[in-house]
């Protein structure tokens, strides 16, 4: 018997300063959103992800981080320490698995975003195929399904949500013995998994960037009141 775990695994939170979403708007949007599990996978940060995956306890929180390494976005899964940034993407990918992780090449061939592109290689644990932020969306598809064909690793998708509804444009179903992080890592690993997904709608990426200005601009005005 396995449970089916249907898990965005790529989201940041207010513990990326580039993230809108606090960990209470994660669980509301990921149950709205029709999901049973979350990643917290916060850029180069991986204490906020811990304490929020310790903290809920009517919702799976696999908790993770996204390393800037010197080839690209690399996402860990499931690691008992964090990963430093800058190291190349094969020495990444070796301390997150001596970190007791799994390392994900996520959105390998899109543009703007750190893409790893020719760093993709049969070391990594699995290919985020489908990162329903990704542009160009169905070209970057296309040339990550490919590569994981190639390389023959299992195939993930994720949001690389920033804004609370953007959670589960992006998501992977997984076949998991149970419901447990450890066991949703480990049926990835062993490619017991799907991608799913569509792309964000434009107006939610909008949202995003009016609410991010909207910030900015109180902040600024709670600073010069003070
Ligand atoms: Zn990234
Ligand atoms: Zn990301």
């Amino acid at each position: 018997m396995t449970t089916q775990i249907r898990a965005d695994l790529h989201v940041h939170t207010t513990y990326s300063n580039d993230s809108l979403i606090t960990p209470k708007d994660l669980i509301y949007y990921a149950k709205k959103n029709g999901l049973n599990a979350v990643a917290v996978t916060d850029h180069n940060y991986l204490t906020g992800a811990i304490k929020i995956a310790k903290e809920t306890k009517d919702f799976l929180v696999i908790p993770g981080m996204e390393i800037s390494s010197s080839n690209g976005h690399i996402v860990a899964l499931n690691i008992n320490k964090p990963i430093p940034r800058n190291l190349p993407a094969i020495e990444t990918v070796e301390r997150i698995h001596t970190a007791g992780g799994i390392a994900i090449a996520c959105h390998p061939y899109v543009y703007i975003k750190g893409s790893l592109k020719n760093a993709v290689c049969n070391a990594f644990d699995a290919i985020e195929v489908i990162n329903a932020r990704a542009f160009p969306f169905q070209k970057s598809i296309k040339k990550a399904r490919d590569a994981a064909e190639k390389f023959n690793l299992p195939q993930v998708a994720g949001t690389d949500a920033h804004y609370g509804p953007q959670i589960g444009y992006g998501y992977t179903t997984i076949d998991a013995k149970e419901p447990t992080i450890e066991a949703v890592t480990q049926a990835i690993l062993h490619g017991h998994c799907q991608p799913h997904g569509q792309q964000v709608p434009f107006i939610l990426n909008l949202q995003q960037q009016t609410q991010r200005l909207q910030r900015m601009v109180n902040k600024i005005a709670l600073k010069l009141k003070s």
